[in-house]
Order: structure tokens, then sequence, then C-alpha cells
């Protein structure tokens, strides 16, 4: 089966997220969600969207959707924002926690990312985020640059194909050794069953042959 990622174009409808003049962080949002999506379904993963017009749901409704999806992975697409314009600028990636694939996939983004000229502020966790917390899937919440920085809007806009690779990039990388970094985390469960201990050797031998002649496998730790 192939892997499925569920992209959230964050906020739509009725909220637009951060603006800035006539620009929308919803706008951005979709847009880009939409070339991430085409560069990963190119590479055989399989892609549903949130949204796919100007519709609101609420982040739990999207954190349901990803869920009901199966989806092995759950990519959250905003802009960012502060009070005073051109104040702050970079791109960050939001965690439910800083542990796992998840961690490591944020990374590889933020990396690809910073190659193309963004500021790196790092990988953020946000435990309270609804779309981060309720999402059953490793999840990751990207804020592709500040919506009210001029020179955060300037990368955007001028490389635009290329964040998206960035970004699908990021993802089919980390796909790719996630195999390997599972094999790591998920330790083969040992259930142990002992016997005896003895200070005598021959009577740790004795119960050895005994159990053997029953048909168990069995073997001698000595400390
Ligand atoms: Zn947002």
């Amino acid at each position: 089966m192939a892997y499925k990622v569920v992209i959230d174009a964050g906020h739509g409808g009725s909220d637009p997220g951060a603006t800035y003049g006539n620009r929308f962080e919803k706008d951005d949002a979709l847009d880009l969600s939409f070339a991430v999506g085409n560069i990963l379904e190119e590479n055989g993963i399989d892609v549903e969207y949130t949204r796919v017009d100007d519709v609101y749901n609420t982040p739990f409704e999207k954190a349901t959707m990803a869920n009901n999806a199966n989806a092995d992975l759950l990519i959250s697409i905003h802009r960012d924002s502060v009070p005073t314009p051109n104040s702050r600028e970079g791109i960050s990636a939001l965690v439910f926690n800083d542990t796992g694939f998840k961690a490591q996939l944020a990374r590889n983004i933020n990396s690809n990312l910073e190659a193309l000229g963004f500021r790196n502020n790092g990988v953020i966790e946000r435990p309270n985020l609804v779309v981060l917390k309720r999402s059953k899937m490793p999840a990751v919440l990207l804020e592709v640059g500040f919506i009210n920085n001029d020179n955060d809007n300037m990368i955007f806009d001028e490389n635009f194909t290329d964040i998206a690779k960035a970004i699908a990039d990021g993802i089919i990388e980390s796909i790719n050794i996630q195999p390997a970094m599972t094999m790591q985390v998920e330790k083969p469960k040992l259930y142990r069953v002992q016997v005896g201990a003895f200070t005598n050797m021959d009577n740790a031998i004795r119960l050895e042959n005994t159990l053997r002649r029953l048909g168990y496998s069995t073997f001698i730790v000595s400390s």
C-alpha cells in the first residue's frame, strides 16, 4: 500500500489566517499545498487534502480528516505572523513533541528551506495545537516564512516552485530512511523465564539437561 500523506492547507473560508495588505495566509497555504502534493504524487505517494478550495474547517475537523484517511503523515502548511511587520523573519516547523520521525522530518524540511534563503527558526514543540494533538499519525505544521515580512514574501514568491520541492523532498527523503529508524526505536520484546540460580555449576548443568530432555532450549548465564 502506498504511503499516504494528508496535506492540510491552514485556515480557509471565514478564517483567513494572518493577513498582510491584501495577502491572506489561507491563499498562500492552499497554493503551496497543491504544489507540494503534486510533487509527492509524481513520486508515487498517495496524497489527500483537508481542503481543495476556500472553505473553513476547525483544526479538530482537519485532524479527524487525517485520522479517517488513515494517513501515514500529516503536513499542515501555514505562514507565520507577528504583531509588528518586518520585526521577525524565517521558517519554523511545529511538532507535538520533538521526538521520533516527525522531528527528523521537521529538521529535514527546515534545512531544505534554509537552503533557499529563509532564516531557520528551528523545530518548536506545540503540544496544545489541536491539529498536532488530535492527529494520530506523525504530524508537522510548517510556518513557511512570515507573511508580514517583505523579505520572506519575496523569497516565497520568487522561489515558490523550489519551496514546494524543498518540502516534498524533505518528506520523500525522510520516508526513505524511516524503516531503519523504526527498527532502532522498536526493540523486540523479550519474555524471560528463569527457573533456577545455583552456586554449584554441576547443579546448573543437571537442571539444564533435564529441561533439554523435555524439549526446551536453555542456556546458562554466569555472573
Ligand atoms: Zn496559520
